[in-house]
């Protein structure tokens, strides 16, 4: 007998689960399943703000797929996707070509430029091990360098990060624990080193509970962030970056500038022909797109509109697992011939982000509000979770989060 052959692109939340759950829920006489990712590990994103700011080693922070992957069970396939063509069913890596009868992308994010004038260029962004690992590296540099140039060079002290977000806040608040070590380390005087956050919207965290806002404020200022609300970057070169604020142009002098304001889906899915609304594709209540009945779009990828606010919701981790739970109990009806596919609604537990070891804030149940140790705690526990999902207690215990007072 013929069985079908499943594809899922990318190792991400949305990827790992789909796979992982899909290799216990059917049987090697059902169908052939092959994952491709472009590394053999699979990372937690939500953790790559501490890798970038040094405060968590990358190794924490990525999973071996072998490690959750029965590869007697699963063909993996470490190669990058440069193409979909959906209307031949086939998916062209870099080096080979693999036709699917269904297939679920999960190839995540992109980071969102809006046009920036050299921002690509000479931007930052926090997207995968590499370029966390890329930001760490790039801010020691130029703290080591500050001492062997022979004029006063603040552009190496200036850290800028674009975007007062979940991922911008998260980042800022590891990079303000991160910089008193660095000083010490290079002997600079603290003093000497900035941290602006720059933010387009009138507040940070724009949508987040007031008093929250407030919280992480308070303790990011405390710590010496600078924060420039109403504020547009409008220009990036190597060594400084122009903002504007009520018409007023200033020039900060900075060789580092993050950029963490906003995402986009993978461009691959706009440039293989789906319907795309930022680069994320529409899905039905199934997570199907429109128009193909064997494709499936988990995570960033796909959009999904909140008939609370008539507005997508924000691409989170959260949603992404919980579509990939969807999404492989859906695989396994196509594979099974059943047309009663389950429809996607999300359970949203809430929201945490960290400031920091030790700090953050967070609405959970509802309406409870987390503030300081009580919601890093939370934070740490949502992580453990995800660990338990993905791979059981083994996972959870060589990768989890257990000691409250630090990392
Ligand atoms: P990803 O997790 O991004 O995975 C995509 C996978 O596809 C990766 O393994 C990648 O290597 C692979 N891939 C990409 N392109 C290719 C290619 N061409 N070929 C082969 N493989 C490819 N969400 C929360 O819910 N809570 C949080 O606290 C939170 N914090 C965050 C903090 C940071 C710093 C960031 C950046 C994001 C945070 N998010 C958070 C958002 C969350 O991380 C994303 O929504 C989530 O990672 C999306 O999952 P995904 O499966 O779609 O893609």
């Amino acid at each position: 007998m013929n069985r079908p052959n499943i594809v899922v692109l990318g190792a991400g939340y949305g990827g790992m689960i789909t796979t992982a759950k899909l290799q216990k829920m059917l049987g090697s006489n059902e169908a052939n399943i092959t994952l491709v990712n472009k590394h053999n590990y699979h990372y937690q994103t939500t953790w790559l703000h501490e890798n970038a700011a040094g405060t968590l080693h990358h190794d924490r922070t990525r999973i071996k797929i072998s490690d959750v992957i029965n590869f007697n069970r699963v063909n993996f396939v470490q190669d990058t996707v440069v193409s979909l063509d959906p209307s031949s069913k086939k998916v062209q890596l870099e080096n080979g070509e693999l036709t699917y009868d269904y297939l679920v992308i999960g190839l995540g994010f992109e980071a969102a430029t809006f046009g920036i004038e050299g921002l690509k260029e000479h931007a930052f962004t926090i997207s995968n091990i590499n370029s966390a690992r890329l930001i760490r590296e790039h801010i020691e540099y130029n703290f080591a360098r500050y001492n062997n140039e022979k004029e006063e060079r603040q552009d190496l002290l200036n850290i800028v990060v674009g975007g007062a977000g979940f991922t911008g806040i998260e980042f800022v608040g590891e990079i303000a624990n991160k910089v008193p070590e660095l000083c010490k380390e290079y002997d600079i005087p603290r003093e000497k080193v900035r941290i602006i956050n720059v933010e387009a919207a009138p507040t940070v965290l724009p949508g987040f509970d007031e008093e929250l806002v407030e919280y992480a404020m308070n303790l990011l200022e405390g710590k010496g962030v600078e924060f420039k609300v109403g504020t547009m970057i409008k220009q990036v070169e190597e060594h400084k970056i122009l903002v504007e604020k009520d018409e007023q142009q200033e020039e900060i002098p900075t060789n580092t500038v993050v950029w963490a304001a906003g995402v986009r889906g993978n461009s691959l899915v706009e440039e293989a022909g789906f319907e795309t609304n930022r680069g994320r594709v529409p899905v039905r209540d199934d997570l199907r797109p429109n128009g193909y009945d064997d494709v499936f779009i988990v995570g960033d990828c796909a959009l999904i509109m909140n008939p609370e606010n008539d507005r997508p919701y924000p691409p989170t981790a959260q949603i992404a697992i919980q579509e990939a739970e969807t999404t492989a109990r859906n695989v396994k009806k196509v594979v099974n011939g059943e047309d009663n596919l389950e429809t996607f609604k999300p359970d949203l537990k809430g929201t945490v982000a960290s400031l920091g070891e030790g700090q953050a804030i967070g609405v959970v149940f509802g309406d409870k509000k987390l503030f300081g140790w009580t919601a890093s705690v939370m934070k740490k526990i949502i992580d453990n979770r995800y660990l338990l999902k993905l791979g059981g207690v083994g996972l959870l215990l060589k990768k989890g989060k257990f000691n409250i007072f630090t990392k």
